[in-house]
C-alpha cells in the first residue's frame, strides 16, 4: 500500500486511528446530547451527562433533591425581583429556582413555588408588587415533591384555599414528611395519575403531562400563553437531574420515555418556549431581566426559542439519560 493510500484510509475513518478504540454508545449518545444542547442548553447537558463535572449555578442555594433547608440564606446570594414575562405570565423565581404566575379570567395557577423562606418575599410579595392578588391563587401544581419547588405549596394552600396539584406518588412522599418539614405539610388535594390530565381554570387550560423520572411523580405541563396578543405555546419540563437512579434499569427507561412523552405532546401542540425550574437550565433570571430592553421590530420574545429549540431540550435529556445508563451498566 502506497503512503497515500494510508493516509486516505485515515481520512476515511474519521480520525479513529490504529490503536484508538472506536466511539462507544456511550460516547454516540453524549455525542447526540451535546449537538442538541449547542449553546442552548449547555448546564443541561454538563449536569445530566458529566457527572463527574462538578455542579454549576453559582454560590447561592442550590437545594437539589432534598426538602431541608435549614435556614434562610443570605437573601443577597438569592433575591431577585418579579418579572412580568407574557401578557398572562409572571415569573416570581429567586436567581436559582422559578416559581411562576399563571393569570387566568378565573384566577392565578402558581406553577411550582420554591424554599419556604422565598414564599413570603417572591411570591406573595411579588405578586402584590405586580399588581396582582395573592388572595387569587385558585391552584399551585407542583411540578415535583422536592423542597425547592414545593415549601410554598402548604403554605398557599393555607393562607388562600388555593388548591395543590401533585403526582399521585409525589403525594405520599409529601404526606409522609414530620409536620415540623420546612414550610409545612399540605392537606392532600388533586393527585395526578400516570395518565396525566388537563387543567382548565377560567380561559387557560393546562395539558399536565405525567413524567415520572426525577420522581416517582414528576409532572411536566404544556400550555398556552400570550405575547402581545399572539398565542405562543409553552413546554414545560418538570424535573431533571438522573443521579439517584443508580442500576435501576426500569428507572432510566421511565425517565427516557417520560422526556419522550412530553417532547411529543410540545411538538403536537407548537410548543417555542421551554421552561424549567431551574434557571441554570432555561436562563429565567436572565431572560427575565432581558425583558426591560426594548424589542426591535420582528424580533421574537426573549423566552421563545422556536418548537426545533424545545425539542432539542429533551433530546438532550433522553439521550444524557441513555448514555448514563449504559455507563453504570444498568440493564
Ligand atoms: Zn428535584
Amino acid at each position: 500500500m502506497k503512503p497515500t493510500s494510508v493516509v486516505t484510509l485515515l481520512i476515511i475513518f474519521g480520525g479513529i486511528a490504529f490503536g484508538q478504540t472506536p466511539a462507544t454508545p456511550v460516547d454516540s449518545h453524549i455525542a447526540a446530547a451535546r449537538t442538541a444542547a449547542g449553546l442552548d442548553y449547555r448546564a443541561t447537558f454538563v449536569n445530566l451527562c458529566l457527572p463527574s463535572a462538578p455542579r454549576g449555578g453559582g454560590a447561592g442555594p442550590t437545594g437539589r433533591g432534598v426538602t431541608a433547608a435549614p435556614a434562610t440564606p443570605d437573601r443577597a446570594t438569592w433575591y431577585a425581583p418579579p418579572f412580568k414575562i407574557f401578557d398572562n405570565l409572571y415569573w416570581l423565581g429567586t436567581r436559582q429556582h422559578s416559581s411562576w404566575a399563571l393569570q387566568t379570567s378565573a384566577g392565578i395557577i402558581i406553577i411550582d413555588t420554591n424554599f419556604a423562606w422565598a414564599t413570603g418575599p417572591e411570591i406573595i410579595e411579588g405578586l402584590n408588587t405586580l399588581g396582582l392578588n395573592p388572595s387569587d391563587i385558585k391552584y399551585v401544581i407542583i411540578s415535583h415533591a422536592h423542597g425547592d419547588h414545593d415549601q410554598g405549596a402548604a403554605e398557599l394552600q393555607k393562607r388562600y384555599g388555593a388548591q395543590v396539584v401533585m403526582g399521585a406518588p409525589d403525594w405520599d412522599a409529601t404526606l409522609a414528611r414530620p409536620t415540623t418539614a420546612p414550610g409545612g405539610v399540605p392537606k392532600r388535594d388533586v393527585a395526578v395519575g400516570p395518565e396525566g390530565r388537563k387543567l382548565t381554570l377560567g380561559d387557560a387550560t393546562i395539558e399536565i403531562v405525567a413524567t415520572p423520572g426525577h420522581t416517582t411523580g414528576t409532572l411536566s405541563y404544556v400550555f398556552p400563553v400570550k405575547d402581545r396578543g399572539r398565542t405562543v405555546m409553552v413546554a414545560y419540563s418538570g424535573g431533571t437531574l438522573t443521579g439517584a437512579f443508580g442500576t435501576d434499569a426500569a428507572r432510566w427507561d421511565e425517565y427516557i420515555a417520560s422526556q419522550r412523552k412530553v417532547a411529543k405532546v410540545a411538538a403536537d401542540a407548537g410548543a417555542s418556549v421551554i421552561l424549567s425550574n431551574h434557571s441554570e437550565y432555561d436562563g429565567a433570571y436572565t431572560k427575565a431581566r432581558l425583558i426591560a430592553a426594548p424589542r426591535q421590530p420582528g424580533e421574537d420574545h426573549p423566552f421563545v426559542v422556536g418548537t426545533d429549540s424545545v425539542q432539542r431540550y429533551f433530546t438532550v435529556m433522553a439521550e444524557c439519560a441513555t448514555a448514563s445508563k449504559l455507563r453504570v451498566g444498568a440493564q
